[in-house]
């Protein structure tokens, strides 16, 4: 599958042209990728805003440099450097997603309108992720072209934090869970502590989610990497106004194509499991940002080996001391860094994935139709895992908690992948999860509806421009 289309257009003087402007952190940046490559296949003239080298990784460097360098028809420019003050100086940011935001934030304002005004051909309009959404209704005036957001969380997630101002209303009634409109009610387990606590000092709440989501009404339109199929309730009500009236227009154009799987490079472990028999080795991936504790990486380990199903797992950079080693033996592959994912999970070798609900690996594990095994650790992964569970794509253990805070044992782990691995129903709901995920992007299907309902509307803006010049 892929998300581009027959109708591929050519760049032309009145094709539109779409300034993408990620935010770091590689769950935020990979979709803005990928989005780069579908505007540029329908004949828009794309141009990224790279981020400021000192707010990335050192990954996501090299994947912007990757992409850049096998995508010469994406253009990429950089704002002024910038010197961040001593709160955002460079070895906090690594580690400071509430400083990653503010100098994000300080960067839209002091430099986006100039910036945009500076482009050698002017833009059509600017996609942005929703950690800048209400600095980009500030400078909305100054920069008088449509900005969307892109959502890199499910539609289930992001109709939370939209509802949040009204949830935090009622938090003093202390409920068990929350009642959103035209959606199930959702339970306050999901949603991480930190997203409830009302204390001043809680920055997450008052620098990021509250003015992001009561700016959320003032952009022209969500993209979201979600398709209708695989969270129908919630994208249903989300594109009839049921959950807010004052919220934009909704396009749901996933699962997004993983370009990565365009050019999967011979690695050592694609030939480990090339050795190995279809579906029968479980993958392991916590995302670039997540690291068990020692104790709950034995107790994983161990319950691996006694289902004895082959696993790859692959752990961040940053993580794992030397008494657990990369090794490549008949058990198990253990790596890390860097794997290509999207490379691994659309293998045939590859039966079932243990993750902790990061969107992007729950959108590439639907498109491949690979049960999941879901192990939410923070963040909005509680909210994911239910779509896991409740669209048939995976399993999910409510009772682990949230990550740390119990340590699972292996007997209850080793169940579990052996649920993940042998249960054929299992795999039956992921495969029809699949086929949906495909079907959203061929003929009339939903995604592909959606991506030329934006379309339609970027080349209406452009047309209005080159009026308004005629006039
Ligand atoms: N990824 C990868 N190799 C790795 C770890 C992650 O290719 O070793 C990709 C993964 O396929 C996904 C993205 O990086 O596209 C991570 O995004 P996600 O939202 O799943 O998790 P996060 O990294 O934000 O925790």
């Amino acid at each position: 599958m892929s998300n581009s289309t027959s109708q591929d257009h050519h760049i032309s003087s009145e094709s539109p042209h779409i300034v993408l402007f990620p935010s770091p952190g590689m769950g935020h940046l990979t979709p803005f990728l990928r989005l780069a490559v579908i505007f540029a296949s329908q004949g828009c003239l794309v141009t990224l805003i790279k981020p400021q080298p000192s707010l990335v990784s050192d990954e996501e460097s090299k994947q912007i440099s990757n992409f850049l360098n096998s995508h010469y028809n994406i253009n990429s420019l950089e704002f002024h450097p910038t010197i961040l003050n001593s709160e955002n100086s460079i070895s906090n940011l690594h580690y400071s997603f509430i400083n990653q935001v503010k100098a994000l934030n300080s960067l839209i304002l002091c430099q986006l309108p100039s910036f945009l005004l500076s482009l050698p051909k002017p833009a059509t309009a600017l996609f942005a992720d929703f950690a800048v959404a209400a600095s980009l209704e500030t400078v909305s005036s100054d920069i008088s072209i449509p900005c969307f957001l892109v959502c890199t969380t499910s539609a289930r997630c992001y109709s939370t934090v939209a509802y949040l101002p009204e949830l935090i209303s009622k938090i003093s009634k202390n409920p068990s869970e929350f009642e959103i409109p035209g959606i199930s009610p959702v339970p306050r387990s999901i949603i991480p502590p930190s997203w409830l606590d009302i204390s001043y000092s809680n920055e997450l709440l008052t620098t990021y989610l509250i003015p992001n989501a009561l700016s959320l009404s003032k952009v022209s339109g969500i993209l979201l990497n979600s398709f209708t199929s695989f969270e129908k309730e919630t994208i249903t009500s989300l594109m009839e106004g049921k959950v807010l009236t004052s919220l934009p227009p909704m396009y749901p154009i996933g699962p997004l194509h993983p370009y990565e799987l365009d050019q999967i490079q011979e690695h050592d472990y694609f030939s480990w499991l090339g050795d190995k028999p279809a579906e029968s080795v479980v993958y392991v991936n916590f995302g670039s940002r997540t690291v068990l504790s020692d104790e709950q990486t034995i107790e994983l380990e161990q319950a691996l080996k006694r289902s004895g199903f082959p696993f790859i797992w692959v752990f961040p950079k940053s993580s794992f001391d030397d008494s657990f080693v990369e090794r490549k033996d008949v058990e198990g592959f253990v790596l890390k860094g860097w794997a290509n994912q999207p490379g691994i999970l659309s293998h045939p070798s590859v039966g079932g994935f243990i993750n902790q609900c990061e969107w992007n690996s729950v959108t590439e594990a639907s498109k491949e139709g690979l049960p999941i095994l879901a192990w939410p650790q923070h963040g909005d992964h509680k909210m994911n895992a239910e779509v896991v569970k409740n669209s048939g794509l995976g399993i999910w253990v409510e009772d682990w908690g949230w990550g740390g805070e119990k340590l699972v044992k292996r007997n209850e782990i080793e169940a579990r992948v052996r649920e993940l691995m042998g249960d054929k129903s299992l795999r039956a709901k992921a495969k029809k999860v699949a086929k949906e995920a495909k079907e959203a992007w061929e003929g009339n299907g939903s995604s592909k509806q959606a991506l030329y309902g934006v379309l339609e509307l970027l080349i209406q803006q452009q047309q209005q421009k080159k009026n308004h010049h005629l006039k």
